[in-house]
């Protein structure tokens, strides 16, 4: 494959951008290659400006789970561009989201749009804060909620309860109210609830972690952090910008829940919400404030709608995504035997994950523990064969309605023929 195109935009690029893209990820520095730049997308296809063809595995990190340019969301947008692109004023299309939002997660009684996930979870944040009248906020080590002060903070070392910041330019102060825990740790969470309950606003989670690669809840994790909330006064909120929509339901209901992503099928849209008494307390109708000029954006709401209907008209989606992504797990699982190469694999619904390791991974120091070098080649080998992954071990691979079998049985054939250059690396001691 031919990459010439890519290559001069990205120098190009370099200069006007830092790093030469807008969201670091995207720049594959985690798998030492110049990234691809995009052209267009149609379906489960992805081109880019040199006319390679890809089956996109990437999917917009999440929000074209219908598929790429999806001719019925296409349209919708067509007709709502003559209507002009964004008024500043309430339309009809915002209830009529939220009512289908409804459908899927009947707890989101109340719902505030927003244009990001990062909004969503900043706001949900602050929304707790301001109805508990407490500061602190729980997060797990290795889930991410976006780019907001209080939620780029790491644990403190050594026996330090406390966050410190995880990226310059986040002040210790902010840091100093977020407590990092281990995710699927339960008795750390447990002490913590039991050390700082009271002055604890929410514990934020990803119900299923998608941001260092993906990592199910263990048993009782969930149910954990709903009981020990519950006993302290605390809201749980579940950060569902990767897994709504996505993933099967979850039978823990949280107070609030973030979604993102899905939601605005492609265009920039994202949404908090829960329980009534608690929206209330979001301005106009209570004191916390939050606001967006674009917020409810009739473009984002005619995307989102038009996908979330998509979604509902194919009731059994989940269970064919998840019959897809199963297929291309049990054909990993053993074409890694047959070469000898230890793996472990996860899976929700429509998100898949695949680890160099033959050991349990539950957590993020789990994640790290496995052979990123592996996965790099691995990656870059799908690559160069016409599959484009997340590129970055500490990603979700996610499955779309628009990938044929076609494209999986594509999928499971090149896999063979990367784990079999794996093969002869490691038997070169190459790797
Ligand atoms: C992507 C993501 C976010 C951030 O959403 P943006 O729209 O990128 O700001 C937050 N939480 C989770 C779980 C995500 O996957």
């Amino acid at each position: 494959m031919n990459f010439e195109n890519s290559r001069r935009e990205f120098n190009r690029a370099k200069n006007l951008m830092p790093g030469g893209v807008n969201s670091p990820v995207r720049a594959f520095k985690n798998v030492n290659r110049d990234p691809i730049f995009i052209a267009r997308a149609e379906g489960s296809k992805i081109y880019d400006v040199d006319g390679n063809e890809f089956i996109d595995f990437v999917g917009s990190w999440g929000p074209m789970i219908a598929g790429h340019a999806n001719p019925r969301v296409v349209r919708a947008l067509q007709k709502a561009v003559e209507n002009g692109t964004s008024f500043g004023a309430p339309t009809k299309l915002e209830s009529e989201l939220a009512e289908l939002v409804q459908e899927f997660y009947p707890a989101i009684e109340m719902i505030r749009f927003v244009n990001s996930g990062t909004e969503a979870t900043m706001s949900a944040l602050r929304l707790a804060r301001g109805f508990t009248n407490r500061d602190k906020i729980v997060k797990f080590i290795g889930c991410y909620h976006g780019h907001s002060d209080s939620l780029l903070v790491n644990a403190g070392s050594g026996a330090a309860t406390f966050g410190t910041p995880s990226s310059p330019g986040v002040t210790d102060s902010v840091a100093r109210d977020t407590i990092c825990v281990d995710y699927n740790d339960i008795d750390a969470f447990k002490k913590v609830m039991a050390d700082f309950g009271n002055e604890i606003a929410a514990v934020i989670v990803e119900p299923v972690a998608g941001n260092m690669g993906l990592i199910p809840p263990r048993e009782n994790f969930l149910e954990t952090l709903r009981a020990e909330t519950q006993k302290s006064g605390s809201i749980l909120i579940f950060d569902e910008v990767m897994t709504g929509f996505r993933t099967p339901r979850f039978k823990i209901q949280p107070d609030l829940t973030c979604l993102g992503k899905i939601i605005g099928g492609g265009l920039p849209c994202a949404a908090y919400g829960g329980r009534r008494d608690i929206m209330e307390f979001v301005s106009p109708s209570g004191k916390v404030y939050q606001a967006g000029t674009l917020s409810g954006n009739p473009l984002a709401m005619t995307a989102g709608i038009e996908t979330l209907k998509i979604l509902k008209d194919t009731p059994d989606a989940i269970q064919i995504l998840t019959s897809r992504t199963k297929k291309i797990l049990d054909a990993w699982k053993s074409i890694a035997e047959e070469n000898s190469i230890p793996i472990r694999t996860t899976q929700a619904g429509a998100m898949f994950c695949i680890f160099f390791t033959d050991s349990k991974v539950e957590n993020f120091s789990d994640v790290e523990k496995s052979d990123l070098n592996r996965f790099k080649l691995w990656f870059s080998e799908m690559l160069d064969r016409g599959i484009y992954l997340p590129p970055s071990q500490f990603e979700t691979i996610f499955m779309s309605l628009a990938h044929s079998d076609d494209d999986i049985n594509r999928m499971i054939a090149v896999s063979r023929e990367v784990f079999e250059i794996i093969r002869q690396y490691v038997s070169r001691q190459e790797i």
